[in-house]
């Protein structure tokens, strides 16, 4: 409903951003906001825990926003009151408000979003001040278990990407040939390798960090070569990876977080 912009700024403009902290007064009540002007073409309004943010075309004039936050001040107030419960609701996802990845903590935001068709999206942001950020953009009917199959959605997205990397690139060192990749959520296996070149590879292996990884991916090449756990298969492990029992440990002490497995 706040989309009222999709006629401007829709020539080409140099890419840049004016972010100010604002306030307006809306009656009686007095709104800060983050005002963030980009080349964007609409004007989305956030509420991030308890900060609101505007999102605007950078010709937009402050008139319209005031406006557009008067449209929606009931569901800013909501939000604001919602924000409390989704900060402690943050702390659901392996505390902290983080999920582990690539074997370290990567905070995951929760932002309210409005239009609704905005939400349902997960970005890592990098963030010069916090770091590297997981958003997860939710409309107002979100639930836990939306979220986390959001964030599931996006693991399997990056898993798709590091898991076949890793794959190209080990094949090529041990000058084996893989075909298929796939990707499981089962609770006792990291990985498997088909004679045909199929090679199965955990969700959960995206908690540890990139050499365990590379463990399990050698692992399941070298049965590629090999399909037993006999001496000439260990020495193609080790030839590849010569750590390999110290990354197989911390395999084995590595707990994948429990809403992985669905
Ligand atoms: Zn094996």
């Amino acid at each position: 409903m706040i989309d009222l912009f999709s006629r401007i700024g829709r020539k080409k403009q140099k890419v840049k951003s004016i972010t100010q902290n604002t306030t307006f007064n809306l009656g009686t009540q007095v709104i800060h906001c983050r005002l963030v002007r980009t080349n964007r073409r609409t004007l989305v309004i956030q509420v991030i825990h308890q900060e609101i943010v505007v999102r605007a075309p950078l010709c937009v004039p402050d008139s319209f926003i005031l406006q557009s936050l008067n449209c929606k001040r009931t569901w800013i107030t909501k939000q604001l009151q919602l924000s409390e419960v989704s900060t402690s609701y943050d702390t659901f996802i392996d505390g902290q408000g983080s999920i582990t990845y690539l074997g370290k903590p990567l905070s995951v935001q929760l932002i309210k979003v409005e239009p609704a068709k905005e939400a349902r999206k997960v970005l890592l942001n990098r963030d010069l001040i916090r770091g590297c950020v997981l958003e997860v953009y939710i409309g107002e009917d979100f639930d836990t278990k939306a979220v986390l199959a959001l964030i599931v959605d996006w693991l399997e997205g990056q898993a798709r990407d590091i898991f076949k990397s890793r794959l190209d690139y080990f094949a090529e060192k041990m000058q084996v040939n893989w075909h298929n990749m796939r990707i499981s959520r089962a609770k006792t296996r990291w990985g498997s390798a088909h004679q045909n070149g199929t090679i199965g590879l955990n969700l959960a292996l995206l908690q540890c960090h990139l050499e365990v990884i590379d463990y399990v991916v050698v692992h399941e090449l070298a049965h590629l070569r090999y399909m037993n756990h006999q001496a000439q298969f260990w020495q193609l492990v080790e030839s590849t990876l010569p750590n390999y029992q110290t990354l197989r440990k911390q395999l084995k002490n590595h707990k994948a977080s429990w809403w992985l497995y669905g």
